[in-house]
């Protein structure tokens, strides 16, 4: 059984456990490593967005980051406090961020300056909104059924294809989280998107980079993160995986390891990643 977890969230961004009661919890269950990836998500117009309504419902409005200005502080901030804490437990704990990959003019030279600001140990790439054609509007991926057209909504999604595989090509992450996030929308399939999701396998393939198994999937929909069919997919190209609990309490961390383990067991899956770093 994997003895880890690297995407995990705290009460810093949307989780509701603080770090101290994910790293407890991390040693109640014998991990040996933990990594904390609190949302980096950073879009100049998230309140101008149609969905900000459904946004504001869900999570507090600091977690949508409108500017990296505050962000930089806060995450070096919150890094030096979990690096303090780790100091007093048994295993390794690294610092990381999940990523919301934007696409806007100007965006990417903002967040390479997070990177230099901030002194954190691996980043992770997982979009969970999509977007108008040049980036600046953003959108719930279930909002986009009510508010365009058939044919607008696949090129919304296929645009989210394509900006995974931007952010696999950037090399600025270490591992690709919840591949076939984009589920939740009403117009995805896997069928629909089939050459979208093998161009974004391809990639990752050719870039021996990780993509994670997901567990928090199979307790919502029964399936992880990415699904059955994808997963077998990643194994036929060799992709390295690892599996993740995306824990935003510290009682699901960890959660569901078990079904995914017995899954990567069934297909021989076991070109298996983690963090090495001393
Ligand atoms: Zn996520
Ligand atoms: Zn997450």
């Amino acid at each position: 059984m994997q003895k880890f977890t690297y995407h995990c969230h705290t009460t810093f961004s949307d989780g509701k456990s603080s770090i101290k009661e994910m790293l407890d919890r991390a040693v109640e269950l014998g991990f040996t490593e933990i990594g904390i990836s609190d949302h980096l998500s950073v879009h100049k117009n998230f309140m101008q967005s149609p969905s900000w309504p459904r946004f504001s419902e869900y999570h507090a409005p600091h977690i949508y980051r409108q500017e990296f200005k505050s962000a930089i502080s806060d995450f070096q901030r919150h890094a030096e406090n979990i690096r303090l804490l780790a100091a007093n437990y048994p295993i390794k704990v690294y610092v990381g961020a999940e990523v919301d990959y934007m696409i806007y003019d100007g965006w990417l030279e903002e967040f390479m300056e997070f990177r230099q600001e901030v002194d954190l140990d691996y980043y992770i790439t997982g979009n969970h909104y999509v977007f108008n054609s040049n980036g600046e509007t953003l959108y719930h991926p279930r909002d986009i059924a009510v508010l365009f057209s058939q044919e607008e909504q696949e090129v919304i999604i296929r645009r989210h294809f394509n900006t995974l595989v931007t952010a696999v090509k950037s090399g600025l992450f270490e591992f690709l989280a919840h591949l076939d996030f984009m589920r939740k929308a009403e117009i995805y399939s896997l069928e629909r998107f089939a050459s979208e999701i093998d161009e974004l396998l391809q990639t990752l393939a050719a870039r021996n980079m990780p993509a994670e198994i997901n567990s928090k999937g199979i307790s919502k929909s029964g399936e992880p993160y990415p699904t059955l069919e994808i997963i077998k997919k990643m194994r036929n190209l060799n992709i390295p995986t690892l599996i993740s609990d995306d824990a935003h309490k510290a009682e699901n961390m960890g959660k569901d390891y078990d079904k995914v383990e017995k899954i990567l067991q069934e297909l021989n899956y076991t070109n298996r990643w983690k963090l090495n770093r001393e």
